[in-house]
């Protein structure tokens, strides 16, 4: 068993930049990195099973995680709430594994005030216009909400100051490549060793 606490790594920005994407090509490549599954009560999109993309819940069941400080934090995004099981992490954790989430914004600035000494990377698009494409791309928002989500995007890339690193998602495999660099970097700082 590790000596060392485990390190919290959050990957987080505006809906569409390719958090997802991301995070999916670099948990193969991580050895020891455990993924949070999140809770939300938004239905499965086809293919998504429960228990492994999300656990998918009734709003009822929602408010009552919040309610019995079951999730370490939550947020609305987009009309559906997702959240945290802060379980799951903080046993992660105090057994020395390594922790992943990807959240948004609202969220990260809420580990952020509960666990500042988590690593909290900012994914940032290359432009509004490209962030636009994708989003349209992806398929599943109507023009209404892209303009929401873009709307919204101005807003959150004002929140970039509260993060430790910015990781632009221009090449999906340059920023894979970059987070995977900050996830080996950050096991190799002294404090995270436990050399004494
Ligand atoms: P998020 O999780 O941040 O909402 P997704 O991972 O769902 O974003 O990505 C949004 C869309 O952009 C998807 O269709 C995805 O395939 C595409 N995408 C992600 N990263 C890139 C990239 N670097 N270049 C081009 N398209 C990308
Ligand atoms: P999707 O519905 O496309 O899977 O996710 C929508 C958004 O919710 C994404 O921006 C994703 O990062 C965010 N999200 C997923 N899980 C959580 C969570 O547990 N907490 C918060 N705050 N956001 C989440």
């Amino acid at each position: 068993m590790s000596t060392r606490t485990g390190i919290l790594f959050v990957i987080s920005g505006p809906s569409g930049v390719g958090k997802g994407t991301v995070r999916n090509a670099v948990m193969p490549l991580v050895d020891d990195l455990q993924m949070s599954i999140s809770a939300t009560t938004r239905a499965p999109r086809p293919g998504e099973v429960d228990g492994l993309d999300y656990f998918f819940v009734t709003p009822a069941r929602f408010q009552q995680m919040i309610a019995g400080g079951e999730l370490l934090e939550w947020a609305q995004v987009y009309g559906n709430l997702y959240g945290t099981p802060y379980e799951y992490v903080t046993s992660m954790l105090s057994q020395g594994r390594d922790v992943l989430l990807e959240i948004d914004i609202q969220g990260a600035l809420q580990v952020k005030e509960k666990m500042p000494q988590g690593v909290f990377i900012f994914i940032s698009p290359p432009s509004v216009e490209e962030l636009s494409r994708r989003l349209c791309g992806r398929g599943n928002d109507s023009e209404e909400s892209i303009q929401i989500r873009l709307a919204a995007c101005q807003q959150e890339m004002d929140h970039i100051k509260y993060y430790d690193y910015v990781v632009v998602n221009d090449r999906v495999e340059d920023a894979v490549d970059k987070v995977r660099s900050i996830i080996m970097a950050e096991r190799c700082k002294r404090k995270n060793l436990n050399l004494g």
